[in-house]
């Protein structure tokens, strides 16, 4: 009898984790949407660069074709103790539990009526709806010949933010739309804030190239039809806006009363587990965890792949009867996308550029698909 390994979140940790053990597992896979998403694509798709199949991709497709099962719910509750796991109605159980529901976008509560505006880029019918939203923003304007402005505010300046406004951009300088204008808001004094100077500067330049306009040290305190107030109580008309302005996970509670951190993850081990449950896992942007350098490691991709990998070697060694080993997961690099091929990075330490950054990062996404056929 193979044992039961019950996996909460299908993102890039959870579908690594599939994939690796289908074979030694009876794998049951629960996420709340239909569709995984490739996250790091989502702003070539807002430019029209790939289409929805490049980057979404069917759970129940991924199911049959890796023979586990899937089941579209969500998650509410777990029982450690009792080994089970609790949705609205039902209740599952499970020899080994894993924990990878990730995060969502962060909205504010602190800014007045943002509930009206808290379209989640993570979820696919807001990335759809905001797609739409912007092309019909260039068509009315192309076809109105309009001459008053319209702005399109996308609220943080890290590394989605970024990305997101270098490609909107990019097609409006395609399409030689001249009264659509995108601006940042960042209240730090830079854009991707404690990142490296080079990829600050190198930013900074394909900004001013795409005249991506940015507001810098002042944070955005209320939202007042279709304006954005800013402490310095600035105001800023907006007829399309997106918060990324960072992100947070939906806690799912345990009846052991086990806490979170502050942005609602759960505290993990040097082996995943959380303290106390040896058959309790949590990876991904849904863990707390700490790099080689005893640093709390970043919220990303790379590094919900790298647990994934590592989780699935020690998930083996305890069905094999061996110890689990023990391994630090760091961050080997950053790759940013700005405009046609123009991608910069650093990769272990070293400045990487334009042809060679483009194809890793796009790799990255071709290695991720291949798990789902
Ligand atoms: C626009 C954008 C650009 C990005 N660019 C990069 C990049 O260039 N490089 C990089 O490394 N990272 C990037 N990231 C971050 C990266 O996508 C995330 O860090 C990564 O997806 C985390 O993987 P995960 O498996 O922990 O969670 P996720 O991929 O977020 O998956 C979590 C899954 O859990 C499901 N879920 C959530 N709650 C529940 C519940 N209660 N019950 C059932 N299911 C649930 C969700 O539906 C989702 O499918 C980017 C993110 C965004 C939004």
């Amino acid at each position: 009898m193979k044992k039961k390994l019950f996996i909460v979140g299908g993102g890039f940790a959870g579908i690594k984790l599939c994939a690796e053990l289908n074979k030694e597992f009876d794998i049951t896979l629960i996420d709340e949407a239909k569709y995984h998403i490739d996250q790091i694509q989502i702003h070539r798709y807002l430019s029209s660069k790939v289409e929805l199949e490049d980057f979404t991709f069917s759970f129940i497709k991924f199911a049959k074709l890796k023979n586990i099962k899937f089941i579209n719910e969500k998650i509410c509750k777990f029982d450690f103790e009792k080994k089970q796991v609790f949705s609205k109605d039902k209740t599952y159980s499970y020899d080994y539990l894993v924990i990878s529901n990730g995060a969502k976008t962060f909205f504010p509560s602190q800014i007045k009526n943002i509930e009206k505006h808290n379209l989640d880029i993570k979820v696919l019918e807001k990335i759809i709806e905001f797609k739409k939203s912007f092309y019909k923003l260039l068509d009315s304007s192309e076809k109105k010949k309009e001459t008053e402005q319209k702005n399109i505010v996308i609220a943080g300046g890290g590394l989605s933010g970024v990305e997101i406004a270098v490609e909107l951009s990019e097609v409006i300088k395609q399409r030689k739309v001249k009264n659509v204008q995108v601006y940042i808001i960042e209240q730090v004094k830079e854009i991707l804030p404690n990142m490296n100077i080079f990829l600050q500067n190198r930013t900074n330049k394909a900004l001013d190239n795409f005249k991506v306009k940015r507001i810098h040290g002042s944070f955005i305190t209320s939202l007042e039809k279709n304006n954005m107030i800013l402490s310095d109580k600035q105001k800023i008309p907006f007829d399309l806006c997106l918060f990324v302005l960072g992100v947070s996970t939906e806690f799912i509670e345990n009846k052991q009363n086990i806490k979170a951190n502050v942005k609602n993850q759960y505290i993990v081990n040097d082996y995943l587990q959380v303290d106390g449950f040896d058959d309790v896992f949590c990876l991904g942007d849904a863990a707390q965890t700490k790099d080689a350098n005893n640093h709390y490691s970043p919220t990303c991709a790379q590094i919900a792949l790298k647990q994934a990998k590592y989780l699935a070697q020690n998930l083996r060694n305890a069905i094999n009867g061996k110890k689990f080993i023990k391994q630090k997961i760091s961050l080997q690099g950053i790759l940013i996308d700005l405009g046609g091929k123009n991608t910069i990075g650093l990769l272990l330490g070293m400045k990487i550029s334009y042809l060679f950054a483009y194809y890793l990062k796009r790799f990255t996404s071709y290695l991720h698909k291949k798990d789902f056929h």
